[in-house]
């Protein structure tokens, strides 16, 4: 096994590294303190910067104008862009749009690619993904109470959407939708494009998180679907397919935000080294870096981070080799696996920091807010615990006791 980068590779990440560090990290003081609107005209001279280098839409078709890299390159450039909360937004690599970039290419007629894919891997469009329900489990979709009902050539939907990650300035959504309430369970809903500005789309609120209700990009939005018609021709796939082309968007989405996660485990682990080695805790100069006990974490936090990155790593390897279907075992082992050492190396981290480390002096309390999520979205941990659980046993039914 090679564990060595490609030439390619080790410029693109090079470049990555350098960019992330001078461009994204030294506008950190301004993020944390500032609205996203406010610091969006700095963040499109960034993003031109990138276009500039050629380095943008790293995972996007070339055809659209991305780099088309394949899912191990990207997940090495997820992992480097994941060191700052923008860098997936700057390089036009940035979630929900991956999914939605990856389901149109996959399932858009030309006409929706022409309208919708094209500006949005360019980046002159945002979109979201409008699946869960305010009252009903995010985790068990099939509970679904939005409906989109067929009028002439038209869908007309009404629900109660939450969650709708950066529906706030968004030129479209992709909504889950019943449109067959009588078929099978998973064959009863859409994916149907509706386009933010049409009559009964109405965005009630961006749902305060952590106490940040966010605006633009950082927000999650709560949807009033209101008699909201929409031309059928704004299907996506077949009608009754929603769950099957969910399941198309959720394998390279894991591996994406995984790595993006170790990326943001290695940013924490770099202020906690560079702060135990830094903070003088005794009159004769010793620092915490001279603490067992500090010691010992940064050591569980090197072996934790190593193991949930080649467990990523081979995860993609997998779903290259064989297809997503196949890896879903280890999917479902490093979603949970990598949330829960993130969450830990970022607790961490701000231990080691005091009460600096509760203040947006650093990163590290913005990822400590932010990032608490993971082991919710995209199937709490529990949800993967027992799926992945379930299919072990399985394979344990012929072999009987040792
Ligand atoms: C920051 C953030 C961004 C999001 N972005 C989007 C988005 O862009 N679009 C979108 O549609 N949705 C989005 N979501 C919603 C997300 O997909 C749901 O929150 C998630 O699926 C869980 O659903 P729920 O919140 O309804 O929790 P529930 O389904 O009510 O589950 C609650 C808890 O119950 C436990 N649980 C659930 N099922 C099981 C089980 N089978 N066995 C054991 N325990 C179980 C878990 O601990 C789980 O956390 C986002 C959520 C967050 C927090």
């Amino acid at each position: 096994m090679d564990f060595s980068l490609s030439e390619k590779m080790d410029t693109i990440i090079g470049m990555i590294d350098e960019f992330v560090e001078k461009e994204l990290i030294a506008l950190e003081p301004e993020f944390l303190t500032r609205s996203f609107t406010e610091l969006l005209p700095v963040l499109k001279q960034k993003q031109a910067m990138v276009k500039k280098m050629e380095l943008w839409a790293p995972c996007h078709p070339q055809e659209y104008g991305g780099m088309e890299l394949d899912l191990m390159e990207h997940a090495l450039v997820s992992e480097a862009l994941g060191r700052s909360p923008i860098g997936h937004y700057i390089f036009g690599c940035q979630a929900p749009d991956v999914g939605n970039i990856e389901i149109l290419h996959m399932f858009g007629t030309q006409d929706q690619k022409a309208k919708y894919l094209r500006p949005l891997v360019e980046g002159e469009i945002r979109s979201c993904f409008s699946m869960t329900e305010v009252d009903l489990p995010g985790s068990n979709p099939v509970l679904m109470d939005t409906t989109a009902v067929s009028d002439g050539d038209d869908y007309v939907i009404n629900g109660q959407k939450w969650y709708t990650s950066s529906a706030d300035g968004s030129e479209f959504a992709i909504v889950m939708a019943k449109t067959n309430p009588e078929a099978g369970a998973y064959a009863q809903a859409s994916m149907i494009i509706v386009p933010c500005d049409t009559p009964g789309f109405n965005l009630v609120r961006n749902i305060p998180v952590m106490g940040h209700s966010g605006d633009d990009y950082f927000s999650h939005a709560e949807i009033l679907y209101q008699d909201c018609r929409v031309p059928k021709a704004n299907l996506l796939g077949k009608e009754g397919h929603g769950f099957v082309i969910a399941q198309e968007r959720l394998g390279p989405g894991r591996i994406h935000h995984c790595m993006r996660w170790i990326g943001i485990c290695n940013r924490a682990f770099d202020l906690m080294c560079a702060r135990a080695r830094d903070r003088v805790i005794s009159a004769d100069g010793k620092t915490l870096a001279t603490k067992q006990i500090i010691q010992s974490w940064i050591a569980e936090c090197a072996a934790e981070i190593q193991a949930a990155r080649l467990m990523v790593l081979h995860a993609a390897w997998r779903i290259e080799k064989e297809g997503a279907k196949a890896a879903r075992k280890e999917i479902s082992l490093i979603k949970f696996k990598v949330a829960n050492v993130m969450q830990m190396v970022i607790d961490r981290a701000l231990q080691v920091h005091g009460g600096l480390g509760m203040t947006d002096d650093t990163i590290l309390s913005f990822f400590f807010r932010h990032e608490r999520a993971a082991r919710i979205y995209d199937g709490a941990d529990e949800v993967h615990k027992v799926s992945v659980a379930r299919k072990i046993l399985d394979d344990y039914k012929d072999k009987g006791c040792g």
